[in-house]
């Protein structure tokens, strides 16, 4: 069966004076995942969601939010069903963090102030008392913000550089927030970074996004996968060398050409030597590449520029 779609937009684009800033992107994503939104500054990812938030109006394309399309009348009722933070989250400096999502309770018609406790207690903020939001740290004010989008108890959550300008603290207890939201109450979460390696330990799913447009969307595991390690071997023949992959009990392999190969597995060179000498093959030169997250993205983004 297929996975129930919580967001999907059909070429959904944004002209700005006759300009892409979003161009024709089609992206889907799943109940339950949480959907990485990378982009360098300017790539459009805040204003995609925001045009998924409902802040702007769509220049063509659409897009569905479970399943009601943009255009029908009645997706107001759809949008409750949605938390968002785009830019800077809604934050009033000189309120305590309760007295704050109170303000959230009376914007958004919520009548049932009991709830805010429970969700002090959920980002951590139980004990921050008489404390003002302007002197909360960063971390705090944004686990605030992510309190007052949960006021509504969101079951999508849109959240636009929710780390961008943390500190490595701050990062680790927004992404465990995030995470245990994900978890425990089974809230889709959409959340952009300029930054992969910050979603890197969050994210279910990836979409990159350049100049306006999805390269690619791809999940966690086929990107873990895409960035092994690996070592590529140039030999003087490339007969036998499936021989010497088996004897050293190798599955992950790609033969490149007559003279060379790429391996996945961290084996000691001396051990992969033996093994080809044993096949009949000398080992010419062995390249270690270590394609971390950061290069994945580049060079996506290099081979779209081509
Ligand atoms: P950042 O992380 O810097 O916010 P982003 O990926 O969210 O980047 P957007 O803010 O969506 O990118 O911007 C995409 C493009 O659209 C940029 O070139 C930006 O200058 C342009 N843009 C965004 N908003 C407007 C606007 N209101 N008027 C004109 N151009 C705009």
């Amino acid at each position: 069966m297929e996975q129930e779609s919580v967001l999907r937009t059909f070429s959904l684009t944004k002209l700005y004076g006759g300009v892409p800033a979003v161009d024709h992107v089609s992206m889907n994503i799943g109940r339950g995942e949480i959907y990485g939104f990378v982009g360098r500054n300017g790539a459009g990812k805040t204003t995609l969601m925001r045009m998924v938030g409902g802040l702007i109006r769509k220049s063509g394309g659409g897009f569905e939010l479970f399943g009601c399309p943009d255009a029908d009348p009645k997706e107001y009722l759809v949008r409750r069903r949605l938390g968002a933070i785009i830019e800077a989250p809604a934050v009033y400096p000189s309120f305590t963090a309760y007295q704050n999502l109170e303000m959230q309770c009376l914007a958004g018609g919520v009548t049932d102030t009991s709830v805010i406790p429970r969700l002090l207690e959920r980002v951590g903020l139980a004990y921050t008392g008489k404390k003002k939001a302007k002197d909360f740290s960063l971390g705090m004010r944004q686990r605030l913000g992510i309190a007052a989008a949960l006021v509504g108890k969101p079951e999508f959550l849109i959240l636009d550089e929710p780390v961008n300008g943390l500190d490595p603290q701050g990062i680790v207890e927004v992404r465990e927030l995030l995470k245990s939201l994900n978890r425990e109450e089974g809230i889709t979460v959409f959340v952009s970074s300029h930054i992969l390696g910050e979603l890197s330990k969050l994210a279910t799913k990836f979409g990159f996004i350049e100049r306006g447009r999805l390269l690619q969307e791809i999940s966690a595991s086929e990107l873990e996968h895409a960035c092994r390690k690996s070592v590529t071997l140039y030999v003087d023949k490339i007969a036998g060398f499936a021989d010497a992959m088996r004897a050293l009990g190798v599955k992950d392999y790609r033969v490149i050409s007559a003279n060379s190969a790429e391996v996945f597995a961290e084996l000691p060179v001396s051990a992969l030597a033996f093994a080809l000498r044993d096949a009949g093959i000398d080992l010419l030169r062995v390249i270690e590449n270590d394609v971390d997250l950061e290069r994945y993205f580049i060079d996506l983004v290099g081979r779209s520029a081509q």
